[in-house]
């Protein structure tokens, strides 16, 4: 069992300490984790996501994975969020940092939080989740290095109207359908984000639809994480991932060392 999606007090969102993270990992008898913060140059906000030390950051990453080496493996990632002027900047700031493991995601289209209403003021919700899409879509195609996409269909989380909060692949599949392409023939992966249901939502991000998709356009490579940003949310629902991951056709979980991925049965 892996949780590939915690932020600690290195994000600017969170203050969860490593060591309360590492804690509710062992009790809830987690093998894996890896400590995902956030690096979202140029955020169109007060909150700074960004890690202000990368050295010191993966040595505290270090002293836990000393400190708890007989009971969790941990492994050194990060969150970036890419916006198409940031990308460049981004990869040279990891350039020189040995990570196992990272998240590309998308948190900011056209310069706005997708968190705020106003991305979605004179848009139908068709036409968010699509422009949503394209710059998933962008960013797979343009932007190394990165281990898995994250949270495909996070935007989802935010629309207004929490009628509209549930999608069908269906309604999006060429453009899904390219990403999901994209990805596999970088040899790229997905994640499994289960934070969908403490946002109200009533499914994985993605849902089953999606990771079926995916597994019969030849992806294989898929992880799970809980994005959780406080203790209680460490380990959230994953094994109710584990059996939406086997129900879709999968028979391997991966994880990652140094950005190499393998393959775990489950
Ligand atoms: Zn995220
Ligand atoms: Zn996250």
């Amino acid at each position: 069992m892996q949780d590939y999606h915690i932020h600690s007090s290195f994000s600017g969102d969170s203050d969860m300490s490593m060591d309360d993270a590492c804690k509710k990992a062992i009790n809830l008898k987690i093998k894996e984790i890896a400590f995902t913060d956030h690096i979202d140059l140029y955020w169109p906000g007060p909150i700074k996501f960004e890690i202000i030390d990368l050295n010191q950051y993966v040595s505290t990453i270090k002293s836990f994975q000393e400190k708890y080496q007989d009971e969790l493996t941990i492994k050194i990632g990060v969150e970036l969020g890419i916006q198409p002027h940031s990308s460049d900047e981004t990869k040279n700031l990891i350039a020189k940092t040995e990570l196992d493991y990272i998240i590309a995601s998308i948190h900011c289209v056209d310069c706005m939080d997708i968190c705020e209403e106003k991305f979605f003021n004179q848009k139908t919700s068709y036409q968010a989740y699509i422009r949503y899409f394209e710059e998933v879509l962008h960013m797979v195609e343009s932007f190394e290095p990165f281990s898995v996409l994250g949270h495909i269909d996070v935007i989802r989380r935010y629309y207004p109207n929490p009628m509209e909060r549930n999608i069908n692949y269906r309604d999006f599949a060429e453009i899904l359908d390219n990403i999901f392409i994209s990805l596999i023939r970088k040899n790229k992966g997905i994640e499994i984000n289960t934070s969908g249901f403490r946002y109200g939502l009533e499914s994985f991000l993605p849902s089953l639809d999606f990771l079926k998709r995916y597994r019969q356009l030849g992806g294989e490579i898929v992880t799970i994480g809980s994005d959780a940003h406080t203790s209680d949310f460490v380990g959230c629902k994953l094994d109710q991932a584990i059996d939406m991951i086997r129900e879709s056709g999968f028979k391997y979980l991966t994880s990652f060392n140094k950005m190499e991925p393998s393959f775990i049965k489950i």
